[in-house]
């Protein structure tokens, strides 16, 4: 399952519109007909629509080109060009389309089936008939086609990431990633930021699988923009459920989730709203004195499971929860 394959740059381009035509009705017993050239056709657009049924932009790897078709020249008899035909690209829901040269977003793919044009057909040209006037009865102007818009695109998948880890650092966010994944796919670098989501896919009983990135930096002064693009912040708000880990080598667990906690709610509210799971990892090295059921008591509703990756203590346990917690939010 290629999900990950993030971002890649393609060309598209509008078709060009048709000429318009230059040309006089020819008829019997009329000397000189009057102008009937038609106008030509307008270019196709280029339509990128978003698409359940993709989960990749894997196909863009081997196709970088997409040009819809030119529209016809117009002809005699007043004919007017055919249009050329839409080029509909099918790209997967969750696709940022930016515009490389223009450097700014230009489509935001998020709802199954949205429609956007991305570039547009040239406009046909006008023929000879169209410019007709009292002291000019027999034109000899017509319109060439205008070009269609052409644009060289980055489009981005946004990383579906269905369960974000959160924690200080050494907390043990990338060591239980690679001990839960089932594959860890490369994500190429990130074009809006200096950092890029760890990301993994966890296989849970074959029968269920989610993506878990391990977001470094989040807490680690992020939430004041340092290294953080908008785009990074976008990523990651669409994590369905947070775990959220701190060592049982804490010196204080309940002190630093608050401070943890806090610090999602200054970074971002609507992620600290997400449910969440708390995890004590490295719970192999458990001291003597951890008071697992205060914690518990003091926590109410938040689920606690102590964990440890290097033992896989807990990890079933966790695994189980995100997923009914994933379910819970499909409903
Ligand atoms: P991160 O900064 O949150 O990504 O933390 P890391 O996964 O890099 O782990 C920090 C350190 O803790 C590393 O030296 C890990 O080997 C160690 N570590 C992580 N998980 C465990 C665990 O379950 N038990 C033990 N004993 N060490 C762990
Ligand atoms: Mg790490």
């Amino acid at each position: 399952m290629n999900l990950f394959i993030d971002h890649v740059k393609v060309m598209v381009k509008g078709g060009n519109g048709g000429k318009g035509c230059l040309s006089f009705r020819r008829e019997k017993y009329v000397p000189r007909g009057g102008p009937d050239g038609g106008d030509g056709g307008n270019g196709g657009d280029v339509i990128f629509v978003a698409d359940v049924n993709l989960q990749t932009l894997l196909d863009f790897r081997y196709r970088h080109e997409f040009k819809a078709d030119r529209g016809q020249h117009g002809k005699g008899s007043d004919k007017t060009g055919r249009a050329g035909k839409d080029l509909i690209v099918r790209v997967p829901v969750g696709t940022v389309v930016n515009d490389l040269v223009a450097d700014k977003q230009i489509a935001d793919l998020l709802v199954a089936g949205q429609e956007v044009v991305i570039a547009r057909g040239g406009l046909g040209g006008r023929g000879n008939a169209r410019f007709t006037t009292p002291t000019q009865k027999a034109p000899r102007i017509f319109e060439e086609g205008r070009e269609g818009e052409e644009k060289n695109l980055l489009l981005e998948l946004k990383l579906i990431a269905d369960v974000g880890l959160v924690g200080f650092p050494n907390a043990g966010k990338s060591t239980l990633l690679s001990r839960v994944s089932a594959a860890r796919p490369k994500i190429a670098d990130y074009p809006f930021t200096t950092l890029k989501p760890n990301l993994g896919l966890v296989k849970v009983a074959d029968q269920y699988q989610f993506v878990m990135a391990d977001i470094p930096g989040l807490i680690e002064g992020a939430h004041s923009g340092r290294g953080l693009g908008h785009q990074f912040l976008n990523h990651i708000q669409r994590t369905r459920v947070l775990v959220v880990l701190i060592s049982c080598e804490s010196e204080d667990i309940l002190a630093d989730l608050r401070v943890l906690q806090s610090e999602l709610e200054a970074f971002s509210p609507e992620l600290a709203l997400k449910p969440q799971i708390v995890a004590i990892s490295k719970m192999d090295l458990s001291p003597d004195d951890l008071d697992i059921r205060a914690l518990k008591n003091e926590l109410g509703d938040t689920s606690l499971f102590e964990i440890s990756s290097v033992s896989g203590k807990g990890m079933p346990e966790l695994l189980q929860k995100v997923v009914h917690l994933l379910k819970k939010d499909q409903e």
